[in-house]
C-alpha cells in the first residue's frame, strides 16, 4: 500500500536540498521552483516549513527527498498522518505556529497567544 510523506518541523535546517533533488529527479536539471515540495518561511523568527504540492508522485514509491535531506526530517509511511497538499501561507503559517506553540508549551509549560 502507498505511504505518505510527514515532515519532522524541528529538526528542519531550510537548506531546500529537498527541492533541489526533487527537480534533478524529475527534471533533470536543479531548478527548485519545479520542484514538487516547496520550502517557505513563515513567522518571526523564521520558521521553514516544506510545502507539499499536488504533483508530488512519492517518486514511484521510492521518494528521492527522503534519501537526500541530510536531517532526516522527511519520512515516508503508510502510517504518517493525511497529508495537507499545496498549503498557502496562512495555512504553513498556522502549521509554524502550532509547532512553535508545542515547542514553547513542552519548555516552558505557559503559552501567551
Ligand atoms: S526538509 Fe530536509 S532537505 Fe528539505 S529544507 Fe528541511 S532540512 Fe533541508
Ligand atoms: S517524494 Fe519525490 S516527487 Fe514528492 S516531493 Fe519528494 S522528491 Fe519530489
Amino acid at each position: 500500500m502507498a505511504g505518505r510523506l510527514a515532515y519532522d518541523l524541528i529538526k528542519c535546517t531550510g537548506c531546500r536540498v529537498c527541492e533541489l533533488v526533487c527537480s534533478m529527479h524529475h527534471e533533470g536539471k536543479f531548478e527548485p521552483e519545479k520542484a514538487r515540495v516547496k520550502v517557505v518561511r513563515v513567522g518571526m523568527p523564521e520558521i521553514p516549513v516544506p510545502v507539499l504540492q499536488k504533483n508530488c508522485d512519492y517518486c514511484k514509491g521510492d521518494p528521492t527527498c527522503v534519501k537526500y535531506c541530510a536531517y532526516g526530517v522527511i519520512s515516508y509511511s503508510e502510517d504518517n498522518p493525511k497529508e495537507q497538499r499545496g498549503m498557502d501561507d496562512a495555512q504553513a503559517c498556522k502549521i509554524a505556529e502550532d509547532w512553535l506553540k508545542g515547542v514553547m508549551e513542552s519548555r516552558t509549560g505557559v503559552w501567551k497567544d
